[in-house]
């Protein structure tokens, strides 16, 4: 099937299951809850009983039928790559990266900021709005831009500066907050009444999520349709580890892939860790998590909305919820730079980190295969220095070079 084709059909509550028009333009539920895009599954089964996609374009718009887009010329497209899996050559069993730093706007929120965007510009929106930590403002801000969308940005004064300036760059007005995410995204919310500005916050709109899910489709699609031993993502708002548990299961609907699941994994950082805290206490929803703080900014969220969807995902998934030390993460960004000639991006070696906790107690095997997700380029961060230096005028002793 070579023309365009969503089988998307309506929305969805993800706590009620009402069912809402996608036809018109959404935020929440009236419960308060994620709108979820639901597909004709059974008609598209019936177009495609195999997957048949040799012969588009290696970007996420080869999983067109599964993505809520009507028509490709509404799409806006900065080149959304499929990223590769790399594996690590120091590792005893099959451990591969994902590296979505490959993406346009360096992570992987392009993907459901793309989406968003796409589908906000084809209802006429002309401005957008989110709390960020960083990378998702840039990815807002790229596709807005695109699209000759108006956008706004709110961050937390201490995000890395070069997320602030690509964010500027790349047109959007953007704002430091003196406070967290969650306080940006009370900004963003209050903001509405006097800005008219669509929100386009983790989870707040129904299609950050579908772009998302294209990193489940994508790596099942790299596995031959198939799905790994276990899946260790650095946990924010958590929309990756939604979507991908939502696409897992559209395949296995599609008889694509089988019945089998990975383990997901969510990790975060003991300076932020409510969904672990949850998990741990055995509770559906995680309280918010008080004070903060982590190296790793991009998994720096308090509370989530989509918590409840996540604490199910890795329990139905027999997962787990892990937090790892911020001076952890920040040795393992050396080591498998040194090791492997992969730079990682602090969330992306926080699952690293957790990963070897998991090897080292038996939870995890050699005879696992285990995919981690690198989610942004580790170029994106501020790196340790290097501050050797020559003068050229003197002598140099060459042997001593190797001592350094
Ligand atoms: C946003 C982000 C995360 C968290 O992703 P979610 O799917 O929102 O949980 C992790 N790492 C980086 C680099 C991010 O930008």
């Amino acid at each position: 099937m070579s023309q365009w084709r969503s089988f998307a059909t309506h929305l969805e509550c993800s706590a009620t299951g009402e069912r809402f028009s996608i036809e018109e333009v959404h935020n929440l539920s009236p419960a308060g809850k994620p709108l979820l895009v639901r597909y004709d599954l059974a008609a598209l089964r019936a177009a495609m009983p195999k997957p048949d996609l040799a012969d588009r374009a290696p970007d996420l718009w080869r999983y067109r039928e599964l993505l809520p887009v009507r028509e490709e010329a509404h799409r806006l497209s900065l080149g959304e790559v499929t990223t590769p899996l790399v594996r690590m050559v120091r590792e005893p069993g099959e451990v591969l990266i994902k590296d979505e730093g490959r993406l346009p706007t360096g992570s992987f929120k392009a993907r459901g900021l793309c989406l968003a965007v796409t589908m906000a510009n084809s209802f006429g929106i002309k401005r957008v709005a989110i709390p960020t930590n960083g990378n998702a403002g840039a990815a807002m801000a790229a596709y807005a831009s695109r699209a000759g969308m108006e956008s706004y940005c709110f961050a937390p004064e201490d995000t890395p500066e070069v997320n602030i300036r690509e964010m500027a760059a790349q047109g959007a007005k953007v704002w430091r907050v003196n406070g967290l995410i969650n306080d940006c995204g009370k900004i963003v919310g209050e903001g509405k009444a006097a800005m008219g500005w669509f929100d386009v916050s983790t989870l707040k709109e129904p299609y950050r999520i579908e772009g998302k899910k294209t990193m489940g489709i994508e790596l099942a699609e790299q596995l031959g349709w198939d799905v790994p031993d276990a899946i260790f993502y650095p946990t924010g708002g958590g929309t990756g580890l939604i979507g991908m548990w939502k696409a897992f299961d559209e395949l296995e609907q599609l008889g694509w892939i089988g019945s089998k699941r990975p383990k997901m994994i969510a990790v975060q950082s003991t300076g932020c860790a409510p969904i672990v805290r949850a998990w741990q206490n055995g509770d559906e929803h995680a309280a918010l998590w008080e004070n903060a703080h982590t190296v790793a900014s991009g998994i720096r969220v308090p509370a989530a909305i989509g918590d409840f969807l996540i604490l199910r995902a890795v329990r139905e998934s027999n997962g787990w919820a892990e937090a790892v030390e911020d001076s952890d993460i920040e040795a393992a960004v050396v080591r498998v730079g040194r090791e492997e000639g992969f730079l990682m991006c602090p969330e992306g070696a926080a699952t690293y980190v957790a990963y070897r906790q998991a090897l080292a107690d038996g939870r995890i095997t050699a005879a696992d295969r285990v995919v981690l997700y690198n989610c942004a380029t580790g170029l994106k961060y501020p790196l340790p220095p290097a501050d050797l230096r020559l003068d050229r005028h003197q002598p140099i002793d060459y042997e001593a070079l190797a001592r350094a």
